[in-house]
């Protein structure tokens, strides 16, 4: 048989991209390399946060607009809680990145925010002990999503529309010509009109001329037992971010019911890791790049450490994302180099694809994320 579309990496976008593209009824197969989901990739770790108010750049608002209804489209189809909701605070310098970054997207795009003095931030979150120059705005269309949790219902979802998906078959090999693609796996030979790669961190070892340098780094997440964990609930505390004087922002997450402790992580580009590695390591130094924000800004959060996880970013030169069709060959979508960011995007990721596979082009506005800047 031939499919209209194979999917190689059911991780975070190969799985949305199943997910439309079988709902649009096409034949599609979705191969994966471990299990879905897992723990070796980008995807991992129980939280995924996600915001409106895009510090990173406010071209991708409007497609976060489509995102978040995707996400909601999600949880009616499949009656599974996957979003929470809950708010988000970034706090910083005002013109620093995450607060200028945050004031921008929100001013562009008229996005509902509150801005704090910080006074005003210590009075309203007792939990932030900030420098005096740190402002922070609150958005409420910001929250998190449960990242292990949406990929299995995307792959449920897919399988239910008629996708075929296979878990632990690594693709070894593929073509394409004129008359298709083909793709060679440790079990079998498939044949598509069309290949959209969801690689993630092993993108540049699929795509030999993907023609853009990708630098996979990893990245600890830890969980800490807070010494007042009533300041820590999800009642409390929104998802929050805070400016770090060594560049980027340290992250987390109010206390959920199934990930024991309070989340916390530096998102930085880490040290460069190779994926094929079979060890996840992790060390005391990893500790320290949340352990210091603690220290200083969240005395009452500083607890023992419970847990640390290991997880991959793929670095586009940019930090943006590429999604687009290889322009010398016309069968072959790819969606890679999300930069440490892309999980909230995942649901709108996958209509995009989809319309790249089978239209050869997009309406959603997506553009901005082509081949061609980086080329
Ligand atoms: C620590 C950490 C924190 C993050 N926090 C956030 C956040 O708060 N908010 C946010 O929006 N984003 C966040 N991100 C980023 C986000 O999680 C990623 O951008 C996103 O999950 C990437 O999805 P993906 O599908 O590209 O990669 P993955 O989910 O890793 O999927 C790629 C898949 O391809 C498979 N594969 C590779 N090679 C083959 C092969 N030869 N054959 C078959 N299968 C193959 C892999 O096994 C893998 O399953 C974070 C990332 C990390 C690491």
């Amino acid at each position: 048989m031939t499919y209209d579309v194979i999917v190689i990496g059911v991780g975070a976008m190969g799985a949305a991209t199943c997910w439309e593209l079988a709902r649009r009824g096409k034949r599609v197969l979705g191969l994966e390399q471990c299990d879905i989901p897992h723990t070796r990739g980008s995807s991992h770790g129980f939280s995924r946060m996600i915001r409106m108010a895009y510090y990173e750049h406010p071209d991708y608002v409007p497609l976060l607009r489509r995102a978040f209804e995707r996400w909601y489209q999600l949880e009616a189809d499949s009656g599974q809680k996957l979003f929470y909701e809950i708010g988000g605070l970034y706090m910083g310098r005002e013109d620093g990145d995450i607060v200028g970054g945050s004031l921008r997207a929100a001013r562009e795009h008229g996005l509902p925010h509150d801005l704090f003095d910080r006074d005003a931030l210590r009075r309203r979150y007792p939990q932030f002990e900030l420098p005096a120059e740190y402002v922070g705005i609150f958005e409420k269309r910001a929250g998190f999503l449960l990242p292990e949790r949406a990929i299995a219902v995307f792959v449920i979802e897919a399988l239910k529309h008629g996708a075929e998906i296979h878990g632990h078959e690594p693709v070894v090999e593929w073509r394409t010509d004129d008359r298709g693609a083909r793709v060679r796996t440790e079990r079998g030979t498939y044949h598509a009109e069309q290949l959209v790669f969801c690689g993630g961190a092993w993108s540049d070892r699929l795509i030999r001329d993907l023609g853009v340098p990708l630098q996979v780094t990893r990245q600890v997440l830890g969980w800490v037992w807070p010494k007042q964990r009533e300041l820590f609930s999800l009642e409390t505390l929104p998802v929050w971010a805070i400016e770090r004087p060594a560049g980027g922002i340290w992250y987390g997450f109010p206390m959920m019911p199934d990930s024991p402790g309070f989340k916390i992580a530096a998102h930085h580009p880490g040290h460069p890791f190779d994926p094929s590695r079979h060890d996840r390591p992790v060390s005391r130094e990893d500790e320290a790049t949340f352990r210091d924000c603690l220290h200083a800004h969240i005395p009452t959060a500083n607890g023992p450490l419970l847990s640390m996880r290991m997880c991959m970013y793929t670095n586009s030169p940019d930090q943006h994302f590429i999604l687009d069709r290889l322009p010398n060959r016309p069968r072959v979508t790819v969606a890679c180099g999300f930069s440490g960011h892309g999980f909230k995007f995942a649901s709108v990721v996958g209509e995009v694809l989809a319309d790249l596979a089978m239209e050869g082009a997009t309406r959603l506005p997506a553009q901005f994320l082509g081949l061609g800047r980086i080329a």
